[in-house]
Formats: C-alpha cells, structure tokens, sequence
C-alpha cells in the first residue's frame, strides 16, 4: 500500500490513567480546524484565527463548543509530513487525573473528530509509508514490554533492523526471480542457465532466512516469559528459592511444614527473560505419606509451567520421599486424589503475603503436558504440533504428554558438606530425566545464577550474552519466514532434480510474497487488521 488518504481525524487518550499529564492526540486532514475548535491561546488577543506552527507548543485554555473553560492544557502541533501518523498531528497535553483528558476527548469529538481504533495511529504511520509492518509490530513490542531486554530487542527493530534485512532478502529474491524470467521469454538472446551460481545465490538466500528464523525463540520468550514451578518435599527451600529469585518476600518461609490449598506466584527476570515463578505452598501435615509430601501440589504446578525445578535437601542428599515426589510428578495418574481444605485444622503456616499472587491452579490427571503458553519449544514445528494438539483437546494418555524440561535443585549448600554429598546418589532415572542438576543456596545465593542460566537454556536459548540485544522475530513474522524457507528450499530442489526454469519461478514468486508480508508490502488487508487488532487504544 503506497498511497492512502484518510478524509477523517481520528482522536484518543494516548496516556495510561495515572500521572500528572495525559495526552489526548488528533490525527488526520482536520486536526489543526479541531483545535481551532477548542483551543484558546493564551495572549491571543487581537481575534486572530490562530494558526499553529509546526513543532511549536502553545498555552492556553482547552473549551467546550459553548466556550466554558475545561483546562489549562499546552497544545503541541506536528505538522505534515512530520509527524508520526504523516498527517497533522495536535496533541492536547492536559492535567492528570482522566477527568480534564476525558473531557479534552469530548470536546475534539464534538468538534468533528472520531474516536481512534486501537492501533490506527500506527496503522496510518504505516499506510503513509512511515513505518513498514514489523516496525509497527516493534511499536507495540516495546510498548508492552516487560524487561529492559524485551524494550531492547523491540528498539532494535522498531528502528528498522528486521524490516531492512527482509527487505533485503526481498529485494535479491526479486532479482533471482527477474533472471528466472528473463530466461524464460528470451531464452535465445542469453547465455546459458548458470545453474551453479544461481543455486549458490539461493543457498545464501534461504541461510539469510534461516537466521532471521532462528531468532523466534528469543522473541517469544522475551514476549510471553516463562512460567518456571518449584516443586519439592516439605521444608527442602522453595519458598525461600522463590523470594530469593524474585527479590520479594512473596512467599513465606517457615520451619514447620505448612498447610495450604494455594499456589503462590512472583515474578523474576533472568536473563531479561520474564519469568513466573510457581511455588507450591506445604500439604496438611495430617493424610497418608503422599499428601503430606505434597505430590498433588507439585503435579499440578509443574503441569502448569513450561520448566520444572525439583527442590531437594543438600544436606541430606536425595531421599525416599524425594522419589515419591519425582514419581509422583510423571506418573499417568495422580496418586492421591485427596484435596485439602482451604484451611486446614492447623491453620495456614504455609501463605501468600499478597491475596492477589493467589492463584488455584487446576489438579492436572487428565491435563496433557502443554506448556502453559507454549513458551518452550525445539523447533517451530513442534510448536505448531503442540499448538494443534491444544486446540484438538484429545484426552491425554501417557504416551501423548510431554514434560516440561527439569532442572534438580539441591539446595542449602551453606549447610551441606560439600558438593559431593549435595549431588551425590541420585538414582539413575532421575539423572536421566533432568536437563539439569544444580546446587544453590537461597540463603546465601550461591549458585543462583548457575539456576538462572540453566533456565533460560533449558527454554531453548542458549545464552542472551551474544547480540542479545539484537532485534527478533514474532510468531506471525517467524511463520511468514517459515513459508519463505519452505518456497526457497522447493526452489532448490526443482534445481537439483533439473526441472524447468519456470518450475522454480513458482516457488520463488511464494518466498517473494511470504517475505513481503513481514514488512507489508504484501500483507493482506485481514493480516492488517490482526496486526493492528492487537494494539492498544493511542497507538
Ligand atoms: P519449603 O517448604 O520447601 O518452601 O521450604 P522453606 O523455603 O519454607 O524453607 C524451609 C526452611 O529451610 C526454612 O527454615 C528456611 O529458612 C530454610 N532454608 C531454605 N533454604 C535454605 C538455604 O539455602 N540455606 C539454609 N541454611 N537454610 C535454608
Ligand atoms: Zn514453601
């Protein structure tokens, strides 16, 4: 889309709710009539119709259509062409608070304006060639980003970096494709089919792609995070690993094996990876050796998680009931169906400090092993397959779940004698079954960052040290790039099984359009709407 002009203005709150100033911003063909509308410079004094002046900010009184005064508000214009939207940009900066911009939006609709769609100011940012589409995604990346890692990343292709390499592997696919044709019509005039070179150049092709790909993973998590479940016996430390990962006092850490229903929630960040820690709070001390190990508890919290850390006792090396746990963690069924009560005979010793951390998590038998926000994942076709598998919803049997990756936990270090004992004996199908095994200690620290590193390789990252701040792929960018890939790898097997020219021009024609739609300069009008769907009200 090169071309697009938009008869009306739109306007929205583009500030959040708290603060001293919000913002309310007009774009479009009337936006400078509107705030003639409603604005009254100050010093203005001789009736002149006021004309604002590109970049200049202006003071005075915001009124409605009957002149009462709303607001002491600055008036900001951002002329054609520059501005964000490419349109006149006003913006009206008012006092705080949501009453003094409300009414500010009131009055702009009063006066001709339409309330924005969500994402339409970037959407006509894009339509008038200001941004391309992965930008505009970036736009709304770095907006909800959650760690300066994920703003980072978001910075880097908002200011082009995606956008300018897919335009790049664009533009050299369109001018294999030129070849390809050329041959096609005026097959006498040319020299013969270079076929060595033609395959050189879309091996490179499909390694470019291939390597923008390979950046999915990271942008997924740094996007959605991870939902990380400590589990463990009683009183091995996970409530204390989990105050000490996320730096809060979430959960409270007590000697005595506590009693509750709840699963406490806190947020950590490793490696600026967003990370959503799950502890499972201590069982009745009444029921049968199961229960009061907490196997339920831990089932279902690691059936939530996308990784699975298994707490034990450093000092006391692995045990029988720690096996009872592990077991109890893979098994087909639940081995105890026995639920405990909101609140035990003993009260609760075992507590959130926040009610708002409180979440139930659902007791999982015939939950299937999905990561909770198909964060983890090998490859996008495992993806796909879990992802499809999510939304079929076949009764789980056994041979259909897959665990989440585990990482063994052997902590209070500071306490035990020495590495050997902390990670010493344990039995051969618990060493098969971990990614991982790593001793910390919550009250000291020690090794809390082995923990960390742990966990972001076991999501499939192998470290954020190299061009971690380098910009990533979202899913509908990394399933568009997937589609390029697959085009250009037809291609190249058309080449190497000698098929005719105009074979291969089909598949590069499919990788041109696939990776136009990264950008948008073949993106449909539903893939718009679906990008900017997402999108938050002001943007
Ligand atoms: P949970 O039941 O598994 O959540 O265990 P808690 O976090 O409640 O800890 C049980 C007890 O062990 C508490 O007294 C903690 O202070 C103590 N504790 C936990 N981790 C460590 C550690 O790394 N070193 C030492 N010395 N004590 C610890
Ligand atoms: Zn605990």
């Amino acid at each position: 889309p090169s071309i697009s002009y938009h008869e009306d203005t739109i306007a929205a709150i583009v500030t959040g709710p708290q603060g001293a100033v919000s913002i309310v911003r007009l774009s479009g063909p009337e936006a400078v009539q509107i705030a003639q509308h409603t604005f009254q410079p100050s010093g203005n004094r001789n009736d002149h119709m006021w004309r604002p002046r590109s970049h200049r900010v202006y003071h005075g009184l915001l009124q409605d259509s009957e002149g009462h005064a709303l607001d002491e508000v600055l008036v900001l214009a951002m002329l054609a062409p520059r501005s964000y939207t490419r349109e006149d940009v006003i913006e009206l900066h008012t006092h705080g608070g949501g009453v003094c911009a409300a009414r500010a939006l009131q009055a702009c609709l009063a006066a001709g304006a339409r309330r924005a769609r969500p994402g339409e100011f970037t959407l006509r940012a894009f339509l008038n060639g200001r941004l391309d589409l992965s930008q505009a995604e970036a736009v709304a990346a770095l907006v909800n980003a959650r760690t300066a890692e994920a703003a980072d990343s978001a910075l880097a292709g908002m200011t082009g970096g995606l956008g300018a390499a897919v335009a790049a592997m664009r533009s050299d696919t369109l001018n294999l494709l030129a070849e390809l044709e050329a041959r096609i019509d005026f097959d006498e005039d040319l020299p013969p089919v270079d076929v060595q070179l033609l395959r050189q150049r879309l091996a490179e092709l499909q390694d470019r792609v291939s390597a923008a790909l390979d950046t999915s993973q990271r942008g997924k998590l740094l996007s959605t995070g991870l939902q990380v479940a400590l589990v463990g016996r009683p009183n091995v430390g996970k409530s204390s690993l989990l105050n000490a990962l996320s730096g809060s006092e979430r959960a409270i850490v007590t000697d005595i094996p506590g009693t509750t229903r709840d699963i406490v929630e806190a947020g950590a960040v490793m490696q600026g990876i967003p990370v959503n820690l799950l502890d499972t709070a201590g069982v009745r001390e009444a029921g049968d050796l199961v229960e009061r190990l907490g196997v339920q508890r831990s089932r279902a919290a690691a059936q939530a998680a996308d990784i699975v850390l298994m707490i034990y006792d450093a000092t006391r090396g692995w045990t029988e009931e720690d096996s009872i746990v592990f077991e109890g963690l893979w098994s087909a069924q639940a081995p105890s169906e026995v639920r405990s009560e909101a609140t035990g005979p003993n009260g609760m010793t075992h507590a959130s400090t926040g009610a708002e951390s409180i979440s139930e998590v659902p007791d999982g038998a015939s939950t299937s092993w999905l990561p909770a926000n198909g964060a983890v994942g090998d490859s996008l076709e495992e993806e796909k397959q879990r992802s499809l598998a999510h939304r079929v919803r076949e009764p789980s049997s056994v041979s259909q779940r897959q665990a989440p990756p585990l990482i063994l936990v052997a902590n209070k270090l500071d306490l035990a004698q020495g590495e050997a004992h902390a990670q010493g004996g344990l039995p051969d199908e618990v060493s098969r079954a971990c990614r991982a095994s790593i001793s910390t200690s919550a009250a000291s620290g020690a090794g809390l960052d082995d923990l960390r590193a742990a966990v972001v390789d076991a999501a499939g990252l192998p470290s954020l040290s190299t061009g971690g701040r380098g910009w990533a792929v979202n899913e509908r960018q990394a399933e568009a790039l997937l589609r390029a890939r697959e085009a250009l790898d037809r291609a190249a097997q058309s080449m190497a099984d000698g098929l005719p020219v105009d074979f291969w021009t089909i598949d590069v024609k499919d990788a041109l359009l696939a990776l136009g739609e990264v950008t948008g300069t073949d993106a449909s009008e539903d893939v718009l709407d679906r990008v900017f769907s997402t999108f938050c009200i002001g943007k």
